[in-house]
């Protein structure tokens, strides 16, 4: 080798071997602070959750997460054994007209909507087996509300929570019941699971299907995380003949399989997506009005009671455009906060 080629391979190598080092060094003063991200999340969770959304915070920040999908097949005891379902004053709730066309037949901790129509009745989601029949067929009743008249039957989610009185009120009245591709394929992978719970397949949702009936419009929107097949709604109801825009939001808890980098940080992310789809439309319809299918997330019952005393007051429900964003923001904050836990896993797995 020549001396001048000599030279400048020399003069290469240790180019490359400064280019290498300022690599090495660049990504030491860049390294993602964890800790700090994962403290910002949380706190603006918090800061979005103010005292409305407090048992949103708590259940999506706070609490352990069940880490991932139950993938049992086995009949509920409550199924089995209906004396062994839980007592009646742990989840007995009163039934309540809650606009001048949306009625709660709900309980203590899960809710059931009716949304009635010149047409008939929309029912968005039915609670447990075990209590579907007192708080949703005998909540209809004590409103006077007509149970040949229920059209639809909305399910946000398959969980038996929610799913629990579909099969029942198809069967007996004939209702339509629409859910998502991917809960549908869960029920039927289950029967065990679903036993007594379990429609016949029916309307499989899309992103933006509208359920009309007698003039009045579900919007649905597909929002997979909670389970994949996870449905919201958009809607207006009418208080005191005034419209009023609702965000129905159907899942909420981290129940997909989050306690491992692969999948939990793209599932958490399909979350995200989901709840940043819904805060848009819910701006884009105006919606001042959040509902869930659990009153620890909206605080239903509570607000319920407050109806009685609302005089010339506003809506109890009615919280304004703002706090329903606020409500996406607090899923949002505490969905990220827990993927980069993951991703700080996996960061340090690869240090290894
Ligand atoms: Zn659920």
């Amino acid at each position: 080798m020549k001396l001048r080629e000599a030279s400048i391979i020399g003069a290469l190598a240790t180019a490359a071997a400064f280019a290498a080092g300022s690599v090495l060094a660049q990504q030491a003063s860049v390294k993602k602070d964890f800790e700090a991200e994962i403290q910002a999340a949380l706190q603006a969770a918090k800061t979005a959750a103010g005292f409305e959304f407090l048992g949103t915070l708590v259940r999506t920040c706070l609490l352990p997460q069940s880490g991932g999908e139950d993938t049992r097949d086995n009949v509920p005891g409550y199924v089995t054994n209906p004396a062994s379902a839980p007592a009646r004053d742990t989840w007995y709730a009163d039934p309540a007209k809650v606009f001048d066309n949306l009625y709660f037949v709900g309980g203590k901790v899960h809710s059931s909507w009716a949304l009635t129509t010149s047409e008939g009745i929309i029912l968005i989601d039915t609670i447990f087996p075990y209590n579907s029949e007192e708080l949703v067929v005998g909540g209809l009743q004590k409103l006077g509300l007509d149970l040949k008249s229920i059209k639809y039957v909305l399910i946000s989610h398959a969980h038996s929570d929610h799913i629990g009185g579909a099969e029942m009120l198809q069967a007996r009245y004939g209702a339509r019941v629409v859910m998502g591709e991917p809960d549908w394929g869960t029920v039927a992978k289950y029967p065990n699971r679903y036993k007594t719970m379990a429609p016949k397949r029916d309307i499989v949702a899309t992103d933006g299907m509208k359920i009309t009936l007698g003039g009045t419009t579900v919007t649905i929107w597909l929002t997979p995380g909670h389970t994949p097949g996870t449905l919201s709604y958009t809607f207006t109801v009418l208080d005191r003949g005034k419209p009023v825009n609702v965000a129905y939001s159907g899942g909420t808890a981290f129940n997909f399989v989050n306690d491992t980098p692969d999948p939990g940080i793209r599932n958490f992310q399909t979350y995200i997506d989901s709840q940043k789809h819904m805060a848009e439309k819910a701006a884009a319809t105006g919606a001042t009005v959040l509902l869930s299918n659990h009153s620890e997330f909206d605080n239903a019952v509570n607000k319920n009671r407050m109806l009685a005393g609302r005089g010339n007051g506003p809506h109890p429900y009615e919280l304004g455009a703002e706090w329903v964003q606020r409500y996406f923001e607090v899923m949002q904050g505490c969905a990220r906060a827990a993927q980069l836990r993951l991703e700080q896993r996996l960061e340090s797995a690869a240090r290894r």
